[in-house]
């Protein structure tokens, strides 16, 4: 038996790509015929990154055992094409919960227990039994934060721990960043070297330095860092910026880090299966067009960064879609403040709406609370009623329901009652579970969260999609037994973040004004998908769930395609 460990710790400063570079190391790995996991350390204390605001820590990831989680664990699941769950993340916070929790059980049989070595030992434990479950014969485990941080020491104090236990087993590898002062200035190392001498004070030595930089570092800087920092050259790695993540693995692969890597940690390569990705970098590196999407949302004094970093999954999902028809995607994030009455003066809410005409699609993305919403729902009403293809993702769908409701069936007032309790028709509401829970401030995990099967009705958009995606179908069938007579033939399953449904009591007014429930939970209560029928609308559908969440760059979401060729579809129309 295998088990063999690589550590991914950052140095000099945050948001270099670390997560990326962890997730493309793993997936040379696996490509030379290993059984490779991918694991999160988070090092907040948070016990999940639910109760994280994504404009702070970014978009909070959803697995399917419902774990909300830290936005790399999408990328390990792209780049590895593997569900992974809750036992590949950890945060400070959990790992001192379960250490106190062991406490309080006397599982430490009357010892002091102490922050080291208890702790470490906990985060071993953790990391060990990660790789026992999921048959892993490598962990590719990414510590958060940047070296020399207060936070993320008693992790790297378990990198010590474990590689004292195995030292031909454990490897680390140190993602840095060279700044560039000025365009014809030399790469500077000076953080770089400093960054390895506070892991040489944690009692650690790097054996790769992945040198991020705006350009690939020369041999005269690998020399550098190698002579003072103790390092052969070859394991200095040239990692300049790209201009796709997805190019990151290939690029690896080049400066034969998978080679450095398997002989450092004393195991050969065994098979060579890296084509697929090549078939797909080689695919999509010349699109032949480019689809306009805008993505209406509530965004203050954010940067264009912090957007993109909230909504990651959204923009993967749509730029997988748009590989897979060979369409470069141009995303614009249009606030949904501009569409709102009560802030926006109607001459121009009515100005903005028109500039949406210029977009192939429109998409709704997830979200909470009240801020922008009336905007949001303007703007779905224009997509609807302009036949512009539409995309609602979670609050996306309720509001569009909530539009519908208004617009169509002319129930005045309707609402969704996360912002208006006393709506006189409350078509999204909140389940009584739910209710219970929310009087109780019981808010942290307990969202409806994770994967849930869906039945969904033949002739739709939904199954067209989802018939040729049999990743999508799997996952339910063996649910499929138990399901009620609701079940159509194909069962589908999806990730869910959310507390407020469609009100079952609308669902017949609903379906008597044309929308389709396409998409049903198996006791038939709760909408999952909506859409109207194409005779209506070119594409306008809804999802209770999170598509984005499990979609690949070689198996994008179904959903996303049909949304993107449908995008497609108007550019061509309007060229
Ligand atoms: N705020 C809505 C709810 O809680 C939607 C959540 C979301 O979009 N993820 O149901």
């Amino acid at each position: 038996m295998i088990r063999k460990y690589i550590f991914v710790a950052g140095g000099v400063m945050s948001g270099v790509g670390k997560g990326v570079a962890a997730s493309s190391i793993a997936r040379i790995l696996k490509d030379s015929g290993y059984h490779v996991t991918a694991f999160k350390i988070d090092p907040y204390v948070n016990v999940d990154a639910g109760t994280m605001n994504p404009t702070e820590h970014g978009e909070v990831f959803v697995l399917n055992d419902g774990t909300e989680c830290d936005q790399d664990m999408g990328n390990y699941e792209r780049f590895l094409e593997e569900d992974l769950s809750g036992g590949n993340y950890m945060t400070t916070g959990s790992v001192y919960l379960s250490v106190i929790q062991k406490e309080r059980n006397l599982g430490y049989e009357g010892k002091c227990v102490e922050v080291v070595p208890h702790v470490p030992l906990a985060v071993i434990e953790k990391i060990q039994k990660a790789l026992h479950r999921t048959h892993a014969d490598i962990g590719v485990i990414e510590i958060g934060g940047t070296i020399g941080e207060y936070q993320n020491i008693v992790f790297l104090e378990a990198v010590r721990m474990l590689q004292q236990q195995h030292p031909n087993d454990v490897t680390l590898v140190l993602v840095s960043y060279l700044p560039l002062l000025n365009k014809d200035n030399e790469l500077k190392t000076k953080p770089t070297q400093y960054a390895v001498r506070t892991l040489n004070s944690a009692g650690l030595q790097p054996d790769f330095i992945l040198a991020r930089s705006a350009h690939p570092i020369d041999l005269k800087r690998k020399q550098k860092i190698a002579f003072n920092c103790n390092m052969s050259e070859e394991s200095i790695v040239a990692a300049p910026d790209v201009g796709s993540i997805y190019d990151i693995p290939l690029n690896f692969k080049r400066a034969h880090l998978d080679t450095l890597l398997l002989r450092k940690l004393h195991i050969r390569r065994r098979t060579d299966t890296s084509d697929a990705w090549k078939q797909f970098i080689s695919r999509t590196a010349h699109t032949t067009s480019t689809v306009r999407i805008g993505i209406v949302g509530k965004y203050f004094s954010s940067g264009a960064f912090m957007l993109a970093d909230s909504y990651l999954s959204v923009i993967e999902a749509l730029r997988h879609a748009g590989f897979a028809q060979r369409s470069a995607v141009a995303f614009d994030w249009i606030d949904a403040g501009a569409f709102d009455p009560s802030e926006t003066s109607r001459a121009d809410v009515s100005k903005n709406l028109e500039r949406l005409r210029g977009y192939d699609g429109i998409v709704v993305p997830g979200g909470f609370g009240a801020r922008g919403i009336e905007g949001k729902i303007e703007a779905i009403a224009y997509a609807r009623r302009e036949g512009i293809p539409f995309l609602g993702l979670c609050y996306g769908m309720q509001l569009a329901v909530v539009e519908y409701a208004r617009h169509v069936i002319g129930l005045a007032g309707a609402h969704t009652v996360e912002v208006d309790a006393h709506t006189p028709y409350p078509v999204v509401d909140v389940m009584p579970d739910q209710k219970e829970l929310i009087a109780r401030n019981r808010l942290g995990g307990t969202m409806r969260l994770g994967a849930f099967p869906a039945c969904i009705q033949k002739g739709t958009i939904a199954y067209h999609a989802y018939v040729h995606a049999p990743r999508f179908a799997q996952a339910a069938r063996g649910k499929k037994s138990s399901m009620s007579s609701h079940a159509q033939d194909l069962v589908i399953s999806e990730r869910h973040r959310h507390r407020y449904e469609i009100n079952p009591d609308y669902h017949q007014a609903l379906r008597d004004a044309g929308l389709i429930i396409s998409g049903i939970s198996p006791s038939g209560k709760l909408a999952e998908i909506i859409e109207l029928p194409p005779s209506v609308h070119p594409f306008f559908v809804g999802t209770q769930f999170h598509p984005e969440l499990r979609s690949w760059p070689l198996d994008p979401h179904p959903l996303f395609k049909k949304f993107i060729a449908a995008a497609h579809a108007r550019r061509q129309l309007s060229a």
